[in-house]
């Protein structure tokens, strides 16, 4: 479908047919895989006529610059955040190192949230720094602490938000508007939300990047990363960064995954968020639970600016036991239902603790900044029926001693 068209569609009807053209040789309804490294040109003035126009529709080359799959993904993501284009990569993380590495020099400087994902802030505050890219990071769910830490040389400023695993905000607008008065941009890392629930470039954030293994794929078998916004700095990111520096594209049968994994985005998304939000409920009813971390509860700090800025509330949901990393530890090896791994918005409901599996990067004492303490469980949840899910942790929770 036209892009004209598309974008005047529902969400549901976007993820479906947007940025999908029908193959013209073939017919083909499913996208082709373009299982190829390379690609051959007719002689070699079009070689050099498609080398100088790189980023333009049709140009292949190369398939760590792009290919005919990557690109039906790329036009479906950049038409459902609302941006200019969007770029695939070969993981969440190389998305996060790519941009930085593509948009920061020598002496710059980055104002991050300390609330974000582990490897995310392990990058920041320790590789970036070993080539003088310097990071402050403040508590962002006061936009006032990012706005006293910037400085002359502030380039960027990074965010999560919803962020893994405490599930605390940051006002992207507030953020956005901050980062623009001092010539900076704003980047954000939106997984938690996934674009079903968020549009942070209507906000005003110039980039927002996923992890597409995730919510987008949601089948847990395929790691990909995406950046979507100004097609100016998605070009950057895409030759300076991942041609010429990084070098983390994407393949085309995982381009592919998730296109097919993308089209059920919405019907997934709703089917979690009502069961994130009742596993939520009885939770901070039940008497071994200390604290519930959801958006979606009227309970939690920032649901307002929940209620404001996002259209739905996710599918992950962070709690404390009491009794700490013992009981939590209890909990997780008793549950028969939900699965002890890492990752999240895949069909089954996985739990983990991430003082020892997913944040172990950061320093205890910013870790216990950041909200996540010892005994701290995430759950993310799945397709499952609510109420199994329920009785599994009711079960595992009755059982800590
Ligand atoms: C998983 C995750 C990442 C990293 O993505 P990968 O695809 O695993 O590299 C980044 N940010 C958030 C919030 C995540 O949950």
């Amino acid at each position: 479908m036209k892009k004209e068209n598309i974008e005047k569609k529902g969400f549901d009807t976007q993820i479906v047919h947007a940025g999908q053209d029908i193959d013209e040789i073939t017919g083909s309804l499913s996208t082709p895989i373009y299982q190829t490294s390379t690609y051959v040109f007719k002689n070699a003035e079009e070689a050099a006529d498609k080398f100088t126009n790189k980023g333009e529709p049709g140009a292949y080359l190369y398939t760590r610059v792009g290919s005919p799959t990557q690109e039906q993904l790329e036009n479906k993501l950049a038409i459902l955040e609302g941006g200019e284009a969007a770029l695939a990569l070969s993981s969440g993380v190389g998305a996060i190192t790519t941009s930085i590495l593509t948009l920061c020099s020598q002496g710059d400087h980055i104002v991050s949230a300390n609330s974000i994902y582990g490897s995310a802030y392990a990058f920041l505050d320790r590789h970036c720094s070993r080539f003088g890219i310097e990071t402050t990071f403040v508590d962002a769910t006061n936009p006032e602490n990012i706005r006293k830490a910037m400085k002359q040389n502030t380039k960027i400023v990074y965010i999560e938000s919803p962020s893994n695993p405490v599930l605390s905000l940051v006002d992207i607008e507030e953020a956005a508007k901050i980062a623009h008065e001092h010539g900076a941009l704003l980047l954000i890392d939106g997984t938690f939300a996934s674009p079903y629930s968020q549009k942070p470039l209507k906000l005003g954030a110039d980039l927002v990047i996923h992890s597409a293994t995730k919510f987008i794929n949601g089948h847990g078998d395929v790691i990909a990363g995406v950046v979507i916004g100004k097609k100016a700095i998605i070009d950057k990111i895409r030759f300076d960064g991942v041609m010429d520096t990084t070098g983390a594209a994407i393949s085309p049968f995982d381009a592919w995954l998730i296109i097919r994994g993308i089209k059920t985005l919405g019907v997934r998304m709703r089917k979690i968020t009502e069961t994130a939000f009742e596993v939520a409920k009885f939770l901070e009813t039940h008497p071994m639970i200390e604290a519930v971390h959801y958006p979606g509860l009227e309970s939690h700090p920032q649901h307002e600016l929940a209620k404001k800025q996002m259209d739905d509330f996710g599918g992950v949901v962070s709690f404390e036991v009491k009794g700490g990393v013992d009981a939590g530890r209890q909990l997780m090896n008793s549950v028969k239902l939900c699965t002890l791994a890492v990752s999240l918005g895949d069909a089954e409901t996985l739990i983990e603790h991430p003082a020892s599996m997913t944040h172990p990067q950061l320093p205890r004492e910013a870790r216990l900044e950041a909200g996540i303490t010892d005994g701290l469980v995430r759950l993310a949840i799945g397709l499952e029926d609510a109420e199994d899910i329920i009785n599994d942790l009711d079960e595992a929770l009755n059982n800590i001693k």
